[in-house]
């Protein structure tokens, strides 16, 4: 299990080694094919800024060689903001009192030929709150087999579950899952998670064994940029990802690093991250891992995600609604985090397209399953 792994690595000292690179690390790290988790750190450090544009061009360059000009779209679909959880950072917290919205399978269904109305999308995301009663493997599996005639590709961002209800979901049709761990940082993980299942990190860290181990096509990860040192949580992903690779190695991953605004369930960011170090970050991940599917959401601008879809980006979302039955009305119900970009999935393919770019709106076939 990883978190043994994790437990090998103190968090201090890899603070301090990722910030005693320096520009001979930088031009070393630069100069391999194959990267250590210890050249990543030297990308990704302040040591790195003054290399920020060698960095794009090779990440361009492997970016190119592996995706060709292509982007996957993909749209969330928000089912439930029941939660018993009480992240300190998000709307849907369980002891905010807002609207709890579950949807009923006619209601998923509706929301399903909206969104079919809204591009040819093939690439579901279905979204939930961690609310076992409510939402839990039962509901789910009602509401993957209600989607799964729209879409060819269903991936869930849920609670994190055991590895038999992993392959039951599966044998409906799922095809990905995704799940941030939010921070590696086991010392301080309970400040922003101190209720419900998610406040056991263990089972969480460990929830990406349990999705290897159930055989999924593939796993997303992500932390949660705003809550501890960035550079050190990135770099204990990258840890997680080489030994997801090795143990798992059939399964194809993704990655994403979702900024935390200052507004977000009235938390603030203990640190913001800038878009320049974001796309420092992004090609410092391109250049380790030749193979990762990078995805940006709608939580980025629209010129800020044109521009990096040139440079390392590999899938994007489109016209995305953060709260359970937005597509089909405006619900009165909170929406998760604040959408940046707010065209329409019409207009991103479109500035895709007059990019030199192919929007890719499916990458999977429900005969593979
Ligand atoms: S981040 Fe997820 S688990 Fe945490 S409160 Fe929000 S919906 Fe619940």
């Amino acid at each position: 299990m990883f978190s043994e792994i994790l437990d090998r690595f103190d968090w201090n000292q890899t603070t301090d080694e990722i910030n005693a690179k320096t520009a001979t690390d930088v031009e070393n790290a630069l100069s391999k094919e194959i990267l250590s988790v210890d050249d990543f750190m030297a990308l990704i450090s302040p040591a790195a800024e003054p290399y920020i544009e060698v960095m794009a061009h090779k990440s361009r360059q492997i970016t190119l060689s592996r995706f060709g000009k292509t982007i996957s779209m993909y749209i969330p679909m928000y089912v439930s903001n029941a939660c018993t959880n009480a992240c300190v950072y998000c709307g849907f917290n369980h002891a905010n009192p807002i609207t709890r919205v579950t949807l009923s399978l006619d209601q998923v269904r509706a929301e399903c030929e909206a969104i079919r109305k809204l591009g040819p999308f093939e690439n579901l995301l279905i979204v939930s709150g961690e609310f076992p009663a409510l939402n839990g493997v039962d509901y789910l599996e009602k509401v993957l087999l209600t989607a799964r005639p729209y879409f060819n590709n269903l991936t869930i961002e849920v609670m994190p579950m055991k590895q038999r209800d992993y392959e039951r979901l599966i044998n409906v049709g799922l095809n990905g899952v995704v799940c941030f761990q939010e921070t590696y940082n086991r010392q301080n993980y309970n400040k922003y998670h101190p209720r419900g299942m998610k406040s056991i990190f263990d089972w969480r860290v460990n929830g990406f064994d349990r999705m290897g181990a159930a055989g999924l096509h593939k796993i997303g990860m992500g932390v949660l940029i705003g809550l501890e040192d960035w550079r050190t949580d990135v770099t204990m992903m990258a840890r997680h990802l080489q030994y997801l690779r090795k143990n798992y190695w059939r399964t194809r991953y993704s990655i994403n690093f979702p900024r935390l605004c200052p507004a977000e369930g009235g938390y603030i960011p203990s640190e913001i991250m800038t878009d320049r170090q974001l796309a420092q970050l992004t090609f410092a991940f391109r250049i380790f891992d030749h193979d990762v599917d990078i995805s940006y959401s709608t939580r980025e601008k629209p010129t800020f995600r044109a521009n990096m879809m040139k440079l390392g980006v590999t899938s994007m979302s489109a016209g995305s609604k953060t709260e359970p039955g937005g597509y089909v009305s405006t619900p009165d119900a909170l929406e998760q985090f604040e959408v940046s970009d707010h065209r329409s999935p019409t207009e991103v393919a479109r500035e895709i397209t007059s990019l030199g770019y192919e929007p890719v709106w499916k990458d999977w076939d429900k005969a593979f399953d």
